[in-house]
């Protein structure tokens, strides 16, 4: 099989609750996602889809997604694209760096890969581990008293696992974290994100403050040696999100015992291929991991369903379904939440169909 063209479309994700805040001030009221078209002399189609969180949150942004497919496109033309290793070895030498703009190629790649072979990702990742797997709700940014309300909705709506968005000024984030685990059942399982936006004096104060309460504390500072200081400082379980971004920094925060939990972004290491790899160090190392992505619609709720669903169920700290925060489907076939959990397609490959009239006509196409 041989790559004949990529096509590229631009697709404009707005948000049910109109806007999503994190730490230092940042928001975003519409998402720019990415979906990426792999056409084949073999007459199948491969897709994917990449949507980072803005242009602040890691080194990514929508518009460099879709020029790393536009530098890279001339040498995966009249390649194989069930060679997935060494469409990611033509990737690396061609471009240093730039993983997420990778991720919908290596994606696609495997969505070619369970279409060839009749599988379903998740049977080619693996094998199924569980039938479906539990999903955590985001909580944006805002007045404690807000996200409390907001989440006594969503634990309403069957989910079980909350990440609230902290990472803004310390003493309402001790409110909001009290606030929101007061409204919670002992059993519903309650993450304090920072995203990087404490310094570390903060951090320790917040740490301090909610010691008594059961809460994760995920990424609290920016650098990985600063997290590694609020770290030895707090017994509170503690997860690592933005600095742990390929095998080696993983394999570094496993030795230092950095932390009990990563959060595993797809776009973020570079597509499923790096995410399998990363994925199967922690289970050989005992880390459970929020399997997600940076943002998406359904073919990035697809695309984790299936890496979700072939990882045991011990491991698989959280989840996300992205397609249930927007207000645009974009492909059919993807996974839909149900009591908080969502299943990953048994057709071949992704299992999913793009939505043409939702994704229009390609902004870049390549052959
Ligand atoms: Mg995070």
């Amino acid at each position: 099989m041989k790559i004949t063209g990529l096509n590229v479309f631009q697709v404009d994700l707005p948000l049910k609750e109109g806007r999503y805040s994190w730490s230092n001030g940042n928001f975003i009221d519409v998402f720019d996602s990415t979906v990426l078209e792999i056409e084949t002399d073999a007459g199948l189609t491969g897709y994917a889809e990449c949507c980072p969180l803005g242009s602040a949150y890691l080194p990514s942004f929508a518009r460099g997604v879709r020029a790393g497919i536009e530098e890279l496109a001339p040498h995966l033309i009249g390649q194989d694209p069930l060679n997935i290793n060494g469409i990611n070895r033509i990737m690396d030498a061609a471009l240093r760096g730039h993983p997420y703009a990778k991720a919908p190629v290596d994606i696609a790649c495997w969505d070619l890969l369970g279409k060839s072979t009749g599988l379903p990702l998740y049977t080619l990742l693996g094998g199924a581990a569980q039938d479906d797997v539990a999903l955590y709700r985001a909580i944006s940014q805002e007045d404690p008293d807000i996200m409390a309300r907001k989440i006594e909705g969503y634990a309403a709506e069957g989910y079980t696992k909350f990440q609230l968005k902290v990472g803004g000024d310390a003493d309402e984030d001790i409110a909001r974290i009290r606030a929101t685990r007061a409204v919670l059942k002992p059993s519903d399982l309650l993450v304090a994100d920072a995203n990087t936006g404490w310094t570390r004096h903060e951090a320790a104060r917040v740490v301090s403050a909610v010691a008594d309460l059961d809460v994760y504390i995920e990424q609290p500072c920016p650098s990985y040696e600063e997290s590694m200081s609020i770290r030895r400082r707090t017994g509170l379980p503690f997860v690592m999100d933005e600095v742990i971004d390929t095998p080696a920094t993983l394999v570094r925060g496993i030795a230092e015992d950095a932390m009990d939990v990563i959060n595993l972004k797809i776009s973020k290491v570079g597509g499923l291929t790096k995410a399998r790899l990363m994925r199967d160090i922690c289970i050989s190392h005992g880390i459970p991991m929020t399997i997600e992505d940076t943002w998406g619609g359904d073919i990035t709720t697809a695309t984790i369903a299936h890496l979700a669903c072939s990882t045991p169920a011990e491991f698989t700290f959280s989840a996300t379904d992205f397609n249930s925060y927007g207000t645009v489907d974009i492909a059919e076939g993807a996974p839909k939440r149900v009591n908080g959990r969502m299943a990953a397609a048994d057709r071949p490959g992704l299992g999913i169909t793009p939505i043409y009239d939702a994704l229009g006509t390609p902004v870049a196409r390549y052959s």
